[in-house]
């Protein structure tokens, strides 16, 4: 099975980073983009998928939404009031472009206030190893990048995703940043960095009961 994770954040609402996922979870395909797909629960699961987008958001009660990550941030967010709920995927190339501000904005659209959110992060490589050259490093905040005497720069994905989140009108006590990081944890997380193409998906999901 391996190892998941949940966030005490999402208390309430049913969520996961885990291997296995429900079987009728909603995804698509995934290309670091910023591209919010809204989904209906009479969108056709299989179709769903061949739509390229790197966020889900659904108001429908019983729709399970996920994103597959090793070593991205997977972002699980949710509003307790209109009960609207979303997932993205955001490696270095999607928080850079604001695919996660994106989420909030869709949110926002389907009638949430961006302080009442909840947002986890889940699993993803933390800035004990996510090295990255000068050229990644530049495109983000200097808070989340660390310049180190010998070796390459580090970012700190996850806190450059509550920076966007705080920007963005979430409170920052209802942002969950801690979690393992893939690359280094000894529960076994899948990596890329680690394991290259090999690496299996860690699913993050999220579902308002029905
Ligand atoms: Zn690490």
């Amino acid at each position: 099975m391996g190892p998941a994770h949940t966030s005490a954040v999402l208390v309430g609402i049913e969520h996961g980073f885990s291997i296995a996922a429900p079987a009728d979870v909603r995804m698509v395909k995934q290309v670091h983009g910023t591209v919010v797909i809204e989904v209906a629960a009479s969108d056709d699961p299989m179709r769903l998928g061949a739509c390229e987008g790197d966020a889900l958001a659904t108001t429908a009660p019983g729709l399970a939404l996920g994103v597959r990550s090793a070593d991205c941030v997977p972002v699980l967010l949710a509003d307790p009031r209109t009960g609207a709920i979303a997932a993205a995927h955001a490696g270095w190339r999607g928080v850079a472009s604001g695919v996660v501000p994106a989420a909030v904005g869709a949110l926002v659209r389907l009638g949430a206030s961006a302080s009442d959110l909840r947002v986890a992060l889940g699993p993803s490589i933390g800035p004990c190893c996510f090295e990255v050259g000068d050229d990644v490093a530049a495109r983000f905040p200097a808070p989340t990048v660390h310049v180190r005497a010998a070796g390459k720069p580090t970012v700190d994905l996850r806190h450059a995703v509550a920076l966007q989140l705080a920007a963005s009108g979430v409170t920052p006590d209802r942002i969950d940043v801690d979690a393992p990081c893939t690359f280094c944890d000894p529960a076994g997380w899948p990596s890329y960095r680690r394991q290259g193409a090999a690496a299996s998906r860690l699913i993050g999901w999220i579902r308002q009961p029905s």
